[in-house]
């Protein structure tokens, strides 16, 4: 398919050690277009022996990375940004075919990555430690890499991902070893062919393959001193145990089932239906943060509802590349699975389908599983309403009392996003403050401003990305304290 055949890529990857392409002579798995089930690429399916070089390359790699200065860093790091930036539509298109998302989502995933890679190429610079006098002499409080991080990314926004967990590791002086996820690999490894020709052998590897493999063995080595992740929260726990078994540092995001809230005093009501749209639909839903609670005022509910079903039953369904595509497959036939069974969940714990529920069969895609917008009314203590679906499905919630409602949204495991709607400062405020979740967005969900703290309250995780304070998450604290001469004798007696 000439799709397929103009994205410049390898008939085979192997693992990325030392800035370049191991030889594959192992087991491989396929790398599949979501939406036709044709084999685009085979992947080396990596287990301890390729990890474990990858560790090693890291570590060799190390000493001389944490001492370049970090405006060298930086200019590296910006060096990146402009060769993804030359090569984003091709490596949008990548993702389109192998995830199954629409060009203009995959698109804006490379522009948010390459902010992620100038924003910390700024950071880098601005990152210092802090010192104050202390009698006698100074203290200093140094800012130091930890070594090689190992990270593992999942599927849904690859590009993102990948910026997400490189920037600011490498900007922070440390070096990288990456797990992409099995079934959204290959942007993360054309991203390579950018990375060898910018940074010394050794700063970034990536290690494809399979979470119980790749995965269960980076965490575990003995030479990674620091992990990063993002995924479900199940593997998260996974992770942590793996972190506190070494006594290693972890950070986790981790999964959502956000609540988006619509007062009765908004003005604009299609507006903020479209909103309300966008917070499910986005990623064709399969985003951490998605808006998948839909909490309506009981005052604005029948007119809201209206709209809604009638603005999803409009989204035009179709394959990924087609250019009038709103909303496109899932990930894969078992992620499809999932979502199917879920909505079957949620008809027979009895909430009210008032549109979608159904698979949409589009021409020429017969592997990729496509979902009609779906939205239930719901109430909260449904497992449509606690559990993190990762597709196209929304529950709409009716709420008439304020306390109530607050407890309601925060009665989830989860606590990473949230969105609310309102012209009234004070119902802005009020809620934001009593709403558990990392990111709360007043009339416009998905409000990522670069360097806006992301991360997850509750079970949705620990510690910040995205902004300043994810360079602590990299680093630990060094004091170095100085004295202008030696202590007066403490044990030598006195003349
Ligand atoms: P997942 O199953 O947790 O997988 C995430 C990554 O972990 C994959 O690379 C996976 O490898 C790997 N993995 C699985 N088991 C492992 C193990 N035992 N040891 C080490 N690594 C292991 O998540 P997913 O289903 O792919 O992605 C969806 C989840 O990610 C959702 O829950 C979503 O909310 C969450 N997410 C969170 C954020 C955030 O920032 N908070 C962002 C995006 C997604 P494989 O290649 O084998 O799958
Ligand atoms: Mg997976």
């Amino acid at each position: 398919m000439s799709s397929i055949q103009d994205l410049g890529l390898s008939e085979t990857y192997g693992a990325f050690i030392d800035n370049a392409f191991q030889p594959v002579d192992g087991p491989t798995f396929a790398a599949l277009h979501s939406g036709t089930g044709e084999q685009i690429a085979r992947i080396a399916r990596c287990g301890a022996a390729e990890v474990d070089a990858a560790v090693q390359a890291a570590a060799k790699a190390f000493p001389a990375w944490r001492a370049t200065a970090p405006e060298e860093r930086s200019a590296l790091l910006l060096k990146l940004a402009a060769a993804v930036e030359a090569d984003q539509q091709r490596l949008a298109r990548i993702d389109s075919v192998d995830i199954g998302r629409r060009l203009f989502e995959t698109g804006l995933d490379h522009q948010f990555a390459i902010s992620q890679y100038r924003y910390f190429a700024a950071a880098a610079i601005t990152h210092e430690g802090f010192g104050r006098p202390i009698p006698g002499g100074y203290m200093v409080a140094r800012r130091e890499p930890y070594g090689v991080c190992g990270q593992i990314i999942p599927w849904n926004v690859p590009a993102i991902m990948a910026a997400f967990k490189i920037a600011p590791a490498i900007a922070a002086g440390n070096t990288v070893v990456l797990k992409p996820d099995e079934n959204a690999s290959l942007s993360t490894l054309e991203l390579c062919r950018h990375i060898a020709k910018i940074f010394p052998p050794g700063v970034i590897n990536i290690v494809p393959g399979f979470g119980e493999e790749a995965g269960a063995a980076l965490t575990a080595h003995p030479g990674v001193a620091k992990l990063a992740f993002t995924g479900s929260s199940e593997v998260g726990r996974i992770i942590s145990r793996a972190g506190a078994e070494r006594l290693v540092p972890v950070s986790l995001e981790l999964g959502g089932k956000s609540p988006n809230i619509i007062f009765p005093d908004i003005e604009d009501i299609d507006a903020v239906v479209d909103n309300a749209m966008f917070a499910t639909l986005y990623c064709n839903g399969q985003s951490c943060l998605a808006g998948t609670r839909l909490f309506v005022h009981d005052a604005v509910y029948d007119a809201v509802m209206d709209r809604l079903v009638a603005g999803m039953e409009r989204v035009k369904v179709g394959a990924a590349l087609a250019p009038d595509t709103v909303l496109s497959n899932l990930v894969s036939p078992e992620q499809g699975e999932r979502v199917m069974n879920y909505i079957g969940i949620g008809k027979a714990e009895g909430a009210r389908l008032m549109t979608g529920g159904q698979r949409i069969a589009v021409e020429g895609q017969a592997h990729g599983h496509f979902i009609a917008p779906t939205v239930f009314e719901a109430d909260n203590r449904m497992r449509i309403a606690q559990e993190e679906i990762f597709g196209p499905v929304l529950s709409v919630i009716r709420w008439k009392d304020h306390d109530r409602m607050i407890e309601e949204a925060n009665g989830v495991r989860y606590g990473l996003a949230a969105g609310l709607y309102t012209s009234n400062l004070r119902n802005a405020w009020e809620t934001a403050e009593r709403l558990q979740a990392g990111s709360v967005w007043i009339n416009h969900y998905f409000n990522l401003a670069s360097g806006s703290p992301f991360g997850g309250f509750k079970e949705s995780g620990i510690g910040s990305e995205y902004c300043h304070e994810t360079l602590n998450m990299y680093t630990h604290l060094k004091a170095v304290t100085i004295q202008t001469r030696v202590a007066a004798p403490w044990f030598a007696p006195k003349a």
